[in-house]
């Protein structure tokens, strides 16, 4: 028996496995695939608390905290090398230095940065882009392909869990003093409490509270270039005028909504959902993205299995426009989806005293999935 069963392994997942274990409980993860393979290693790896409400960022600030640690013990492939938020023209600009201001009276370090200033520290910046920029340094970036994976040997071999992958989760009935899960191959286990953190998965467990739900899903296209010449460093997370416009944490400054009335309402960016960020990965090579389109939970499989190449053109030439990379040859593309509510920041339903689900952490899990578990871990467990 044990204290908690977390359904995924993905990072929203792992990370309540980690609370628990360090309350001292007795914690296994169930997770369907081989490894976790879904929204969590398909990503940026950006964790930039910067670009989030008041809400999250605080939960953003405190997952840094936690890479931080953990990063110091074993390693999970955090790098401290800071977020830019780069602007493009005087609209953007006057965002940043609003955000510089809320962050100066939140606490949170915030530096900005001349356009010499960007010009010198992100080599290939096209002069003819960059306005100035707003730098976090304190935020970090992690690899996607490979954190998860880390963590959860970290969590095995140094903190005890219990770990069981190619281990789908079918059904979960209350005992009156626990939970008996089934997996699809009928292995059964029990414990005290269940944690359901299933992502975009809504037709294994559960499925008519996700019909019902305002869950959608969204799909964004990613592509990771060839590795650059070794000289070319592109440090941290580059965020770029797109993204000054699209994240939560801007909606909080004086002239955004101004600014957001005078975009025109019919462009290529709006239609795909398209801001361009970029981050080196750890073999030089850089990754490129990214596009939304949505569908409800019900509808999910309307979102289709293929890459719009028209999509993916457009987001290199929007690249082109501000940083020359050395090569723009492209050695993957892919696609990820991850779930979110239309009206919440979370998805979070008690089914039983024992069985809790959490999905819909959205574009935000990398960044906010630590300092929200914990919090979360503590109501549960008291
Ligand atoms: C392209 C892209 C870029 C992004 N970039 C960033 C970024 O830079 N920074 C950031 O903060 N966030 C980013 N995000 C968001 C972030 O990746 C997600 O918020 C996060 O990964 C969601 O984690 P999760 O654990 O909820 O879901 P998932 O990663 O989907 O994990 C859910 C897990 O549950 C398992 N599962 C489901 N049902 C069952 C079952 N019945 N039994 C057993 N196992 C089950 C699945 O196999 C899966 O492994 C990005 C997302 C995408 C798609």
């Amino acid at each position: 028996m044990y204290d908690l069963i977390v359904v995924g392994g993905g990072v929203l997942g792992a990370f309540h496995a980690y609370h628990a274990l360090e309350a001292g409980l007795k914690v296994a993860i169930l997770e369907k695939d081989k490894a976790p393979q879904e929204a969590t290693t398909r990503n940026f790896g950006q964790v930039v608390p910067s670009g989030m409400d008041s809400k999250w960022q605080t939960y953003g600030r405190e997952s840094l905290k936690i890479y931080k640690s953990i990063q110091a013990k074993f390693d999970v492939t955090v790098r401290n090398n800071g977020s830019v938020y780069l602007a493009s023209n005087q609209e953007e600009q006057q965002l940043i230095e609003e955000l510089f201001s809320i962050n100066q009276s939140n606490g949170y370090t915030s530096e900005l940065l001349s356009k010499e200033a960007c010009l010198a520290k992100y080599p290939g910046l096209r002069r003819d882009y960059a306005v100035g920029g707003l730098f976090f340094p304190e935020e970090v970036t992690v690899e996607p392909k490979t954190m998860i994976h880390r963590l959860l040997e970290y969590l095995i071999h140094e903190k005890g869990l219990a770990y069981f992958p190619n281990h789908q989760v079918v059904s979960c009935s209350n005992t009156g003093n626990g939970v008996w899960l089934e997996t699809a191959a009928g292995n059964k286990f029990k414990g005290e409490k269940v944690i359901i953190c299933n992502g975009r998965d809504f037709k294994t467990l559960y499925p008519e509270i996700f019909t019902e739900s305002d869950l959608e899903v969204t799909k964004l296209q990613m592509m990771l270039t060839k590795p650059q010449s070794k000289s070319y460093i592109l440090p941290g997370s580059i965020l770029t005028g797109l993204s000054i416009r699209r994240y939560e944490a801007f909606h909080e400054c004086p002239s955004f909504a101004e600014v957001k009335s005078r975009e025109p309402k019919d462009s290529l960016e709006k239609k795909w959902g398209v801001h361009i960020l970029f981050k080196q990965a750890t073999d030089g090579s850089v990754i490129l993205g990214d596009s939304h389109e949505y569908a409800d939970a019900k509808d999910s499989d309307d979102l289709g299995y293929d890459l719009n190449m028209d999509i993916d053109q457009f987001m290199i030439d929007e690249a082109k426009k501000i940083i020359d990379l050395p090569t723009y040859e492209i050695a993957h593309r892919w696609f990820g989806v991850y779930s979110q509510c239309k009206t919440k920041d979370i998805f979070q339903q008690t089914i039983d005293e024992h069985i809790h689900v959490v999905t819909g952490i959205g574009g935000k899990g990398m960044t906010g999935s630590a300092g929200f578990s914990k919090e979360h871990i503590e109501q549960l467990f008291n």
